[in-house]
């Protein structure tokens, strides 16, 4: 870290020993799993920054926003539509949840058999270790799954400032107008927390700036369709993640400026692995930061990823949304429309995406796909079954992976793995 952020991190109420602890660890896995990548862009140089500086510089920014009058809104869900966030004066911030910690004291308020993904937002509020969920004056929380949303009722009484949204789970017209008036109660609920009213100005504004983010990975996404692959899973699975909590305009131009650096080495044929490499899609649960194991499991085992069907990844940023409206209710609309294309397990049915995914094993020259659900995640692991199946009737060799945060199972997936890449071979 390029300064001393202690002060900075006791005034938001850190548990500065554990935070420190927290740090080492994420420092360590980082060194491991990302500094030990051969041929890795230059321009990764940039998010190797970001991450250096994750709890650090990125937060002494969001502070300097706040103390100018801006509000920060933490969120764990891509349903939460950052274009309303921005449009009233707000930065929005993704919550990773992608580690454990505090275990036994989440234990204390969770069932054992909860999701690594909910107990790790737990997790991150006892054990006082997140600056980002400290520094939030709003934190958003969404009626998705059932862990999700009866947990919230818990986590209210943790936090002081949780906003709960509710989401349908139907593809109907109720559900897209249930939708709509969430979004609707979302803007009003921001534009009183700001005091900034949403106009046809900054929504427009604000909806150019999330889609100029999402057609730069779009970007990246497209050059990773290559043989040999310019780029490494991993870095590409940074990015997504970094996208949730980066200053929107600095991350558009950083992507853009690997994507020129990956279509020279597109143009020379030069790729992060050689070119006969079995090229994997990963489909399923959203990998938050810092949870790398399975994509580090798979780059070690002899495969290349070259896409990720996930929320961190093309399932959360593949749809722009419609910019042609000239009214806030006009634009609105395009935005409701534009987040119920999501295809999140906790749809039913939810045929899309099945699609989706046969249609990124065709675009980015998949040999197979590695389906990632996280256990107690029902509808992820209920979904993957019948996904499993459609794909393996379309001959796409398909391997099924059910794990969690912990490195205890390490051994036996790299094992899983390593047949399935021979397997593609
Ligand atoms: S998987 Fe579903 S609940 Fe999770 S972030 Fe994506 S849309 Fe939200
Ligand atoms: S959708 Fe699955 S992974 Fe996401 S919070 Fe719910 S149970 Fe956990």
């Amino acid at each position: 870290m390029s300064q001393d952020y202690t002060k900075m991190w006791e005034k938001l109420g850190l548990n500065l020993e554990a935070h420190d602890a927290l740090l080492s660890v994420l420092g360590k896995a980082y060194q491991d799993i990302y500094l030990a990548q051969k041929n890795r862009p230059q321009g990764m140089g940039y998010f190797d920054f970001v991450m250096s500086e994750v709890h650090g510089l990125r937060i002494k920014e969001l502070l300097d926003e706040q103390a100018a009058g801006r509000k920060i809104i933490g969120a764990y869900c891509v349903f939460v539509p950052e274009e309303i966030a921005l449009a009233a004066e707000a930065t929005l911030v993704g919550l990773c949840s992608g580690a454990d910690f505090a275990a036994d004291e989440v234990e204390k308020l969770l069932p054992r058999n909860t999701c690594a993904l909910i107990k790790s937002s737990f997790g991150f509020k006892l054990g006082k270790v997140c600056p980002y969920l400290e520094c939030a004056d709003m934190i958003v929380g969404e009626n998705t799954c059932d862990g999700k949303k009866k947990s919230y009722e818990t986590l209210n009484t943790l936090v002081k400032n949780l906003y709960v949204m509710d989401l349908p789970q139907k593809k109907s017209d109720e559900g897209k107008a249930l939708l709509k008036s969430e979004y609707y109660r979302f803007k009003e609920a921001v534009e009183k927390l700001t005091g900034a009213a949403v106009t046809a100005e900054s929504l427009r504004k604000s909806i150019e700036t999330v889609n100029s983010k999402r057609k730069a990975i779009h970007r990246l996404a497209r050059l990773r369709s290559a043989s040999p692959a310019p780029i490494s899973g991993l870095d590409a699975l940074l990015a997504n993640q970094v996208y949730f909590y980066d200053n929107p305009a600095r991350f558009t131009d950083s992507v853009n400026k690997i994507c020129d650096e990956l279509e020279k080495r597109v143009e020379n044929k030069v790729g992060v692995f050689p070119e006969n490499t079995p090229r994997i899609l990963l489909s399923g649960c959203p990998m938050a930061v810092p949870n790398w194991k399975l994509p580090w499991i798979i780059e070690t085992s002899g495969a290349v990823i070259v896409g990720e069907e996930s929320c961190v990844g093309e399932r959360g940023t593949r749809n722009l949304t419609d910019d042609s409206g000239t009214t806030v209710d006009e634009m609105m609309e395009a935005i409701v429309e534009r987040y119920f294309k999501v295809d999140c397990a906790i749809f039913t049915p939810n045929p899309d995406r099945l699609s989706h995914i046969a249609e990124m094993f065709e675009t980015y020259k998949a040999d197979g796909v590695i389906h990632y659900g996280l256990q107690f995640c029902q509808p992820y692991l209920m979904e993957a079954i019948p996904v499993e199946k459609a794909l393996e009737a379309k001959n796409i060799p398909t391997l099924r992976i059910d794990t969690d945060y912990s490195m205890e199972d390490a051994g036996q997936l790299k094992t899983r793995v390593e047949a399935f890449v021979e397997l593609l071979k």
